[in-house]
């Protein structure tokens, strides 16, 4: 038999992320992160195929306490304030019972969720050497546990301090470079003294880079401002046509400049719903400066919103599947694409380009966060962002935002 053997991590590595997730799907029991709110942040592989059979995605934006343990979040928050480190609490389903046992790690203020089995074989019943044995697994499955859980948080620490000092940096060119933008508009403006045609040239491309870095310093501040947890959403009633079609005019110039035709399709019955102007604005200008980034000239983007039903798994719903189908769906959404004819993106790469600062494109500009960004921002409006592609087709970047957002 394999003994769990303890990880040893020298002081300075950092151990990438993945390897981590890898090591916590290698334990065989259902583990889910989450923060004090109930929201989920981390599930190994036993953890999501436990929530799908109780019918919930992990992507889907489920409470962990109030729509599977049925216990509200403020009971624990309460009982965590208490002084109370570990809770265990027992939840029924339709196939029996489950005991989840919750642990807090302060630092963090993460909560960590293993859900156990209780039925016939819980290990009261079973014969004492067999106890002694699952005893020593559960004791040896704990030690890696807590191993694999302190590594983790100090990848995460490792990394917050890293995105703490880039921010830094960039936040420091942040005035150099308005400044210098400044100069250019001056200096392009002519009052400075009369240009010739090649001076004009040569300072309008200076300042397109520059204005190109300006735009990579705001998106790293945006990423850095996100991983700090400064995400919060300024929702209000507010007309999802004026937002777009505002953001439409902003890029008309630059396309037209790159010779690549704009469509823009706003449906009419788009109502006044609550959402967050500036942070969707955010989201459809990284999909439109990407489409605009790889689009050949005389390439066309069309930039489409309409009323969609957006059929949403939960449990309640599996249960009210047979009598929905009967009934014509209600829009519940709006339904947010732009699409390009660029040169497509190849089917392997289609979820990790939603990663932060992943690129598969290396010839063209960018850090590789527009479309996390995009995704931070979307799943905050509790909606979903995917991108339908194939190479030499072009990519249709899609995105679900719900109208009835409390
Ligand atoms: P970046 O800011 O570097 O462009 P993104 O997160 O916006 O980062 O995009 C990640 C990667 O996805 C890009 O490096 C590129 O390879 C690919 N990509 C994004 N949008 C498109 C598109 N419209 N057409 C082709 N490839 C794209």
């Amino acid at each position: 038999m394999k003994r769990a053997s303890v990880i040893e991590l020298p002081a300075n590595d950092a151990i990438p992320a993945s390897l981590i997730a890898n090591l916590l799907d290698m334990l065989e029991q259902p583990i889910l992160i989450s923060n004090r709110s109930g929201r989920i942040l981390q599930a190994n592989v036993r953890g999501k195929q436990r929530l799908e059979s109780h019918g919930f995605s992990f992507e889907s934006n489920l409470n962990l306490f109030s729509d599977l343990l049925h216990i509200s979040p403020k009971v624990i928050g309460d009982r965590i304030e208490s002084g109370e480190l570990r809770i265990d609490a027992k939840f029924e389903y339709c196939d029996g019972a489950a005991l989840a046992r919750i642990q807090w790690l302060p630092e963090a203020d993460w909560l960590v969720v293993r859900i156990e089995d209780v039925g016939k074989n819980a290990i009261q019943e079973q014969p004492p050497a067999m106890q002694h044995t699952v005893q020593a697994l559960l004791q040896e499955r704990e030690i890696t546990y807590r191993n694999l859980l302190a590594a983790y948080l100090r990848l995460q620490e490792v990394n917050r301090q890293k995105t703490v000092f880039l921010a830094s940096a960039a936040h420091e060119l942040k005035t150099p470079l308005a400044v210098i933008k400044g100069y250019y508009d001056l200096l392009l403006s002519g009052s400075l003294g009369k240009l010739t045609d090649k001076q004009r040239d040569i300072l309008q491309e200076s300042k397109e880079s520059c204005e190109r870095l300006v735009r990579l310093v705001s998106m790293f501040l945006n990423y850095s401002a996100l991983e700090s947890g400064k995400l919060i959403l300024h929702l209000r009633e507010n007309d999802l046509r004026d937002c777009l079609s505002e953001l439409a005019t902003r890029w008309r110039e630059a396309f037209v400049r790159k010779q690549v035709r704009l469509e823009t399709l706003l449906n009419g019955d788009i109502p006044i719903f609550k959402f967050d102007y500036q942070k969707v604005q955010q989201t459809v200008a990284n999909l439109l400066d990407n489409s605009l980034k790889h689009t050949p000239a005389g390439g066309q983007v069309t930039f489409r919103a309409e009323l969609h039903f957006w059929e949403r798994r939960s449990a309640e719903e599996i249960q009210t599947h047979d009598r929905r189908r009967e009934r014509k769906p209600q829009p519940n959404c709006i339904k947010i694409s732009v699409s390009d004819s660029g040169p497509g993106i190849a089917s392997e790469h289609h979820q990790e380009i939603f990663e932060d600062f992943v690129r598969v494109d290396r010839t063209s500009s960018g850090m590789g966060l527009g479309l996390a960004i995009a995704k931070r921002l979307v799943q905050a409006h509790h909606g979903k962002i995917w991108v339908d592609s194939e190479l030499q087709r072009g990519s249709i970047f899609t995105f679900l935002l719900p109208i009835d957002n409390k």
